[in-house]
Formats: C-alpha cells, sequence, structure tokens
C-alpha cells in the first residue's frame, strides 16, 4: 500500500467521528476539518452544508480545466460515503485500541476502516493519483463528493441537507455509494437492493428507586418482564415472522432465494436494567430501557410501519406503566433497475481490475442515501465497495483487507475517467 494513503487513514481513524455519541460532536468537526483540507489540497471546492445539532454534509466539486475533449465528454459522477462511524464498544475484544490503525497478516484494524473512511480514503487516493497524473485527460469528468456524518445515526437530516445543496447535486449523471463490500475476495459485486430502517428507543419506569424482590415480588410490576413479554408478542423467535397485525400486509413477493436475505426484521439491539454486576443484588429494577432497530424490504413504507409499530407497543403495555416511546422517522427500502449503462460499464471495470465477473446482488443492509438520492436526483445509484465478508463492520476488531484496498484505489481511477 502506498505510504500516503495508509498516513492519510491512519490519521482519520484516529479521530472519534461516532455521530450516536453526543459527547464526540468535537470530534465530528474534527473529521469535518481534515476532509476538507483534504480534498481542497487536490483542487476540489468544498461546501459545508449543516445544521444545528446534526453532523455537517459534505460537498466537494471537482471541475477540471476545460479543454475541448472535456466539453464533449465530461460527466458528472457524484460519489456518496459517510466519515462517520459506529461506537467502539465492547473495548476489550478488540486485538488492537480501535482508533489506532493497526497492520496485522495483510489487513489493517481500526473503527471506520470498513465502514466507512476505507472507502473515503480510497476515493481520495484515486482522485490524487489522477490529478497528479497532470494529463488533461486523465481526469475530464466533474466529480462531485457527498460525504454525510450521520449515517450510522439514522441519516434523520440527510434529505434536508440534499436539498440544501440542491444545486451541487442536480446535474450529476451517475451516483456511486461506496458502502458495501465484495463477494468474496477479488469478486466485485454491484448491489441493486437495500433495507430501510426504523430504530427505537422504549423506556419503561414503575417508580423512582429499585425495590427489594423478597418484599415486593409478586406484588409490583417488573419492567424487564413487561420487555420480555411484549418482545414475544412482537416475533416468533423459532421462524423469526413479526407478529405485529399489518405490519407485513406490503411485504412483496419476492423468490425463497431472495427472501432469506431480505425479509422484513425485528432485533434487539441491547436492554439496559437492574443489577448485572458480580455477585447478587436482590431487587426489581424501577426501570428498563430497551432498544431494538427494524429493516424493511420493499413496498413497506418507513413512516406507515413506524405508525403500525408505535400503536402496537402502547397499546401492548400495562395501563399502570409510565413510558416514553422513541422511533426515528427512518429510511424506506431501496431498490433499483440496473439495467443501466453506468451499472454495466462499473460492473466491466470491476472485473477487469479483479479479474473476476462481477456479481448483481441485495443485500440486508440499509443505506438511506441510496433511497434518498434515487428518489430527490432520479438518477442511477450505483452501491458497491471493497470490504470483505469477515470485515467485522459495526463490531471489535473492525478490518480490511490490504490488497483489496490497493485494487479498489485501482478501480475508482476507471470508474471516475469513464
Ligand atoms: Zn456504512
Amino acid at each position: 500500500m502506498a505510504d500516503i494513503s495508509l498516513k492519510l487513514l491512519s490519521d482519520f481513524v484516529s479521530i472519534q467521528s461516532v455521530s450516536t455519541d453526543p459527547s464526540r460532536h468535537s470530534e465530528i468537526l474534527k473529521a469535518v476539518e481534515f476532509l476538507k483540507k483534504e480534498i481542497k489540497s487536490l483542487g476540489f471546492e468544498v461546501n459545508i452544508y449543516k445544521k444545528k445539532g446534526c453532523p455537517p454534509l459534505i460537498i466537494g466539486i471537482y471541475r477540471p480545466a476545460s479543454t475541448k475533449v472535456s466539453k464533449v465528454s465530461a460527466r458528472q459522477v457524484g460519489i456518496y460515503a459517510h466519515y462517520d462511524v459506529q461506537p467502539e464498544d465492547p473495548v476489550g475484544k478488540w486485538g488492537s485500541p480501535p482508533f489506532e490503525l493497526t497492520r496485522r497478516n495483510g489487513k489493517l484494524f481500526g473503527r471506520g476502516v470498513a465502514d466507512d473512511k476505507g472507502h473515503i480514503i480510497q476515493i481520495i487516493e484515486a482522485i490524487r493519483r489522477l490529478v497528479e497524473t497532470r494529463h488533461a485527460s486523465s481526469l475530464h469528468n466533474n466529480i462531485v463528493l457527498i460525504f454525510e456524518g450521520e449515517e450510522e445515526n439514522a441519516s434523520g437530516n440527510f434529505e434536508e441537507l440534499i436539498n440544501q445543496a440542491r444545486k451541487d447535486l442536480e446535474n450529476i449523471d451517475v451516483f456511486y455509494i461506496l458502502d458495501m463490500g465484495m463477494k468474496a475476495k477479488n469478486i466485485p459485486q454491484i448491489f441493486y437492493g437495500l433495507r430501510g430502517i426504523i430504530a427505537g428507543e422504549l423506556k419503561i419506569k414503575i417508580g423512582e428507586t429499585d425495590l427489594h424482590s423478597g418484599v415486593y415480588g409478586n406484588r409490583v410490576l417488573n419492567p424487564v418482564q413487561i420487555i420480555a413479554e411484549l418482545l414475544v408478542k412482537i416475533k416468533d423467535g423459532k421462524t423469526h415472522q413479526i407478529k405485529i397485525p399489518s405490519f407485513n400486509d406490503r411485504v412483496k413477493e419476492i423468490s425463497q432465494k431472495e427472501m432469506e436475505k431480505s425479509m422484513p426484521s425485528f432485533e434487539v439491539n441491547g436492554i439496559k436494567s437492574g443489577y448485572t454486576g458480580d455477585g447478587t443484588k436482590t431487587i426489581i429494577p424501577c426501570e428498563a430501557t430497551l432498544k431494538f432497530s427494524i429493516r424493511l424490504v420493499p413496498n413497506q413504507k418507513a413512516k406507515e410501519i413506524k405508525k403500525i409499530v408505535e400503536d402496537f407497543i402502547k397499546n401492548n403495555l400495562p395501563k399502570e406503566v409510565d413510558f416514553t416511546l422513541e422511533l426515528s422517522d427512518g429510511g424506506d427500502p431501496f431498490y433499483t433497475d440496473f439495467e443501466n449503462p453506468y451499472s454495466k460499464k462499473t460492473a466491466e471495470i470491476l472485473a477487469d481490475v479483479f479479474k473476476n465477473k462481477t456479481y448483481f446482488n441485495r443485500s440486508g443492509g440499509s443505506i438511506a442515501a441510496a433511497e434518498i438520492l434515487q428518489r430527490v436526483f432520479a438518477k442511477p445509484v450505483i452501491l458497491t465497495g471493497f470490504t470483505l465478508d469477515d470485515c467485522n463492520i459495526h463490531a471489535p476488531n473492525e478490518n480490511i483487507d490490504c490488497e483489496m484496498f490497493e485494487k479498489g484505489i485501482t478501480a475508482l481511477q476507471k470508474i471516475l475517467r469513464q
């Protein structure tokens, strides 16, 4: 790997841009400054779009010096990636400090290297190599970089920020979303479908303080028991079917093979309550918090499902408990027609660089930006990326494969020049 991209990735990973943690907002701003400086040094104009309390959207625009050749064939290529990362917990399970880029066994480890800082550095490095060749023809396309800072926190403000940036984006011919992985090492893939997502948090409170379980047991409601009973009503633990009435009404008829990847889902992300330290503490906890996320498939609308889930939870809690329920506005599922010339050309480039056929696939993950960019600008959206299955995104020991990182840069150079 080129030293320059390695150094850049190392500096970028050391910035703790965790968007879900308000106490690290200053790190988000540090990441913005870092990217602004790098992109500017490549000759980009940088526009930062802000909204109070939300990570800024970075737009970088490259307009090559106009030549006769470029005027005829220049395209506007938009490239999206996100600079925020997931929290590093549980820190003890990392083999090396999460915010220190570490190399071992042909892989680079660090929070964000796969999701999605590695892709950002690949994009910057690909552009740097094209710009530094100094031939007018090496980068004749207009390039528009779209770097989001709130992807790991449900992208609630992305559409509003994109609308603020509309004049920078409205002439883009094709959008690339670099936040995905390969089918296997050296086997590229392009995604044409993603699930939508809604994130939720339910807090239940039965009193001001924990109670003695011997004295009050069986006499008061236990908030964890209430959550457990609610969860059983929401989902069948064996079939994974969501049992909330009306939830599945719009689920599109899809083939068995696709269903394995693309059924809607409801998953508990965490429960916080009571005592979980060493030894015993015989209490009835006074409160409990449940965090969960719901994935949606084509035809389901986040807004509609949000209302269905909200009503169901409210109607299925004991009348006497105090609770608060928060559900994110969520993102709709994404499905695109991949029979367009840009997808075909990209598949050819990837196949050429990795020496294997490019697969077209759906993913169970969610990237709100894909659905939003497609709906707002009505242009082809191509999702791809260079991480591998064992890259541990959102988990300890997140990593990227050095060889795929380097080849990805080569592929991006060709994609930007097409
Ligand atoms: Zn991501």
